[in-house]
């Protein structure tokens, strides 16, 4: 006995009969897994359960009392255990509820991450598509200003040729009256 028997004393019941929660049972077994007097108590309490369910089971079973037993605790027998069915019934509803209603947050919460990560991935592309049409745009810039540049080394060299072209040209040569006007 020690202090840890101290803190699961008043649930040893309770956990031989199941009507812990799930995390208190699970504590209550890894207590008993280590100690022996918890463990020895539990037992004996569940040995003891069991027998007074098949002494309730065999006396409601019997079409008619032991002998010596009053009817009155035939009845009261065949009630009790009526009693311990629904109870458990309503413990099955209520776990296979509980199970249930995990199933559609657990189910829910999938999705809602699922929900989540598609609107991240479709965040993603709407980046990585911006990122690409700036890219273009900058590509069409840089384009562009080629294009002018070699548009006005084209003029420049034009310009070049023309004036070579007019400076040789027969109009200057044998019109100099017209290329005065030009
Ligand atoms: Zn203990």
């Amino acid at each position: 006995m020690n202090r840890k028997c101290k803190k699961f004393e008043k649930h040893l019941s309770a956990c031989v009969d199941g009507e812990l929660s799930p995390p208190m049972q699970e504590a209550v077994e890894k207590h008993l897994a280590s100690c022996a007097h918890c463990a020895e108590k539990v037992k004996g309490w569940t040995a003891l359960s069991e027998r007074s369910a098949e002494a309730l089971n065999a006396v409601a079973d019997s079409s008619s009392p032991p002998h010596g037993m009053p009817t009155r605790v035939m009845a009261e027998a065949r009630a009790r255990r009526a009693q311990l069915r629904t109870v458990r019934a309503f413990r099955r509803l209520a776990v296979s509820a509980a199970a249930a209603l995990l199933a559609v947050v657990v189910g829910g919460g999938v999705l809602f991450a699922q929900m989540r990560h598609e609107e991240r991935i479709l965040r993603k592309l709407v980046v990585s598509q911006r990122d690409d049409l700036s890219q273009a745009q900058k590509q069409l810039e840089e384009a562009q200003e080629r294009h002018e540049k070699s548009i006005s080394a084209l003029h420049f060299r034009m310009g070049e040729l023309l004036e070579r072209v007019e400076g040789f040209s027969p109009r200057t040569v044998f019109l100099p009256t017209e290329s005065s006007n030009l």
